[in-house]
């Protein structure tokens, strides 16, 4: 049921970047068949949701696994979390193939690893999904028993924070009022995020490929709206991406008008030149692993017993974590996200030499 992947035999696949361990998962009874990625286990074991996506084929759900697993380890190195980063990823459509025997089987796979792997919900996987988890392991969070519920709440206060931090670094004060945020995905992040900025007076104009998405909005925020395929073009002064999926990329970011891109999504840029492409164009891009690590905060500190304060404080602490990498990139005129990438080298290159020590 549990098969370690041999790394010469991944060592070409696209997404692979030196992980730990990567395992097989398959069990026909269950109807379990996917992925658990561990990239990097210096910071302590490696924690990161598991998604649950209709894809193409196996290798494409590997691919997934490996990328998202190496993004996990930057995200929870950043935020100043004692966890490493790994993915699990499952086969299947989240609306016709679940099972809870499929999550239980995720659960014994788990246990076998012993802890070095800790899982949660992600795209297409549910609290109730991590219920039927934690019946075979207790390597889980964000199961009901936690008391802790969506954390899309804490991204969203997360990603205000860096976008206060982006504002102050480039416009010299703290104030949202008077300035207009493209803001492109009006989701559980998205949505929240509309609403603080809104409440702390900024302009929006919103999009998403939902209409209803949109009519919320427009009613709630007295928003303007565009296509989403406008949102990185139109005049703001900041554009903030809440929805799947990039969309930074050669195209893109010439056309793009805002001097500020800071917003939840995962995987916004398109390729490591965009991170250039954007310093080029002098765009202070927030990168997304700094600035949307809210929910991983709340997952990695919501146990019961702990207060919701401790959870708050470490999300706003994000906006603390985007100023010092605002700040080394300009003293060294280099692209935020190569730099927040140092950053995460340079922590996990100092628990090395500790623990060699
Ligand atoms: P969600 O599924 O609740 O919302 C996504 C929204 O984007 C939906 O309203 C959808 O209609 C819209 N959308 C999809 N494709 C679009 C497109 N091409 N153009 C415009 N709108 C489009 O997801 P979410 O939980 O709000 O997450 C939003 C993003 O933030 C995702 O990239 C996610 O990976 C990332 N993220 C979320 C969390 C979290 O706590 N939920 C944490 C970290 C990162």
């Amino acid at each position: 049921m549990l098969k370690t992947l041999d790394a010469t035999v991944l060592a070409g696949h696209a997404g692979y970047q030196d992980h730990e361990r990567i395992v097989a998962l398959r069990d026909e009874n269950a109807g379990l068949t996917g992925f658990i990625a561990i990239h990097d286990t210096t910071l302590g074991p490696a924690m990161g949701g598991c998604r649950m996506w209709d894809y193409a084929d196996a290798a494409s759900a590997l691919t997934d696994a490996l990328r998202l697993s190496a993004g996990m380890t930057a995200k929870n190195a950043l935020a100043n979390l004692d966890f490493g980063g790994g993915k699990a990823v499952i086969l299947g459509d989240p609306r016709k193939d679940k099972t809870p025997e499929m999550f239980r089987a995720l659960g014994r796979a788990i246990e076998a690893l012993g802890g070095r792997y800790i899982t949660a919900e992600d795209v297409g996987v549910t609290t109730a999904d991590m219920d039927f988890t934690a019946e075979a392991t207790g390597h889980v969070r964000g199961t009901s028993a936690s008391g802790l519920g969506d954390p899309s709440p804490y991204t969203a206060l997360g990603v205000y924070h860096g976008i206060l931090a982006a504002i102050s670094h480039r416009f010299g004060a703290n104030r949202l009022a008077g300035l207009t945020v493209s803001l492109k995905g009006l989701g559980s992040v998205g949505f929240r995020l509309a609403e603080k900025l809104h409440d702390a007076g900024a302009r929006l104009i919103v999009s998403d490929i939902d209409p209803a998405a949109v009519a919320r909005a427009v009613e709630a925020f007295g928003a303007a709206s565009v296509d989403a395929g406008e949102a990185h073009r139109v005049a703001a002064d900041i554009f903030a991406p809440c929805a799947l999926g990039g969309g930074l990329n050669a195209e893109t970011i010439p056309q793009i008008r805002a001097a500020i891109v800071a917003g939840a999504a995962n995987n916004q840029l398109a390729s490591e030149a965009d991170a250039d492409r954007l310093h080029r164009r002098n765009i202070l891009y927030a990168p997304d692993f700094a600035i949307n690590a809210g929910g991983v905060i709340a997952i990695a500190l919501g146990l019961p017993g702990v207060p919701e304060s401790r959870i708050i404080e470490k999300a706003e602490a994000i906006g603390v974590t985007l100023n010092a990498i605002f700040a080394r990139a300009r003293a060294e005129n280099r692209a935020t996200a190569h730099i927040a990438g140092q950053l995460v080298e340079e922590r996990l290159g100092a628990e090395r030499a500790r623990s060699a020590a």
